[in-house]
């Protein structure tokens, strides 16, 4: 006989608004649920239970006719732009496709916005006849980021879009997307592991430990007076960027906990320096602590 399959709870009991024209910052250690968290967003991942609000509607209930004509005003930007763009394909294939499968524009059309979004993202017409392989892991990832903006969406996830380059393509990257995103009013999630990368382009941070979200502030707020131990944690190790700043490392004890078998209680208490005895066995909920922060945690409830 065989035991029945265990289901592992990736994500838990979350809620967040993701505003207009913001960048929502989503952090935590690998493992922590963020990208399923992207994903669910634009219904890549089916979740169990729940609803997933896109301009008021529940889009987890919308037939897939519906959600195809959505799909054009949610895109994604991958982590291994290699990996997203098929190999098979030119530039220009990789580029009017999305278009094409939404019934947008003439061919001639189409043709031109894909010119027009390479110049925007710092290439020319002259790359769109070549294939992936002939680029650089920066440039390939302006690519994957055209065919993403090319639909003039209205929320992109990024998923780790920097972490695979160089120091010096990353912010070149970032600097291109705060420019698209002023150019075309977007609204991005933007998920890292990456605290200085996050600081530096996001508005607002959820922080995700083990599928829950036990902090969410305006990024100027965590950075400066972050409340959750878990925060204050992956803070201290962001490296200082003045000489006469002073921080204090916190070391956060032992692993992260398999998702298949959570600790009871606060999922943190095995680690957190903090942990008290109802930490054992009670989960604290998110609690609006003012207008810009919430913080799961019971210190503060
Ligand atoms: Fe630490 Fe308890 Fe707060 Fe969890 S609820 S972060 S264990 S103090």
């Amino acid at each position: 006989m065989f035991k029945p399959k265990k289901m592992i709870k990736a994500v838990d009991d979350i809620s967040f608004p993701v505003y207009r024209g913001e960048t929502l910052g989503i952090v935590g250690e690998s493992g922590c649920g963020k990208s399923t968290t992207g994903r669910s967003i634009l219904r890549l991942h089916e979740n169990t239970s729940g609803q997933i609000l896109f301009d008021g509607k529940d889009i987890s209930t919308v037939s897939s006719s519906e959600m195809r004509q959505l799909r054009r005003k949610m895109q994604m930007i991958f982590q291994d732009p290699y990996a997203s763009l098929n190999p098979k394909k030119s530039i220009r294939e990789i580029l009017t496709e999305p278009l094409r499968v939404h019934g947008l524009d003439t061919p001639k059309e189409r043709e031109h916005k894909a010119i027009e979004i390479m110049e925007i993202v710092g290439l020319s017409e002259y790359h769109l006849d070549r294939y992936p392989h002939e680029f650089s892991g920066g440039q390939r990832q302006r690519i994957g980021i055209a065919r993403a903006v090319i639909l003039r969406p209205d929320i992109i996830v990024a998923d780790e879009p920097v972490s695979a380059l160089d120091v010096s393509i990353q912010s070149q990257v970032i600097n291109l997307l705060l420019q698209l995103q002023k150019e075309f009013h977007l609204t991005y999630v933007f998920i890292s592991h990456d605290l200085g990368v996050v600081q530096h382009i996001s508005d607002r941070v959820g922080v995700m430990y083990l599928g829950k979200l036990v902090e969410i502030a305006d990024a100027q707020h965590i950075f400066t007076n972050p409340m959750h131990p878990y925060t204050k944690a992956l803070l201290s190790a962001v490296p200082i960027t003045h000489p006469d700043e002073k921080k204090e490392r916190i070391i956060i004890k032992g692993d992260l906990p398999s998702p298949a078998n959570p600790p009871s209680g606060c999922t943190f208490h095995p680690r957190c320096a903090n942990a008290m005895e109802i930490c054992k066995t009670q989960a604290p909920t998110l609690q609006i602590i003012d207008e810009t922060q919430s913080v799961a945690c019971h210190l503060f409830q």
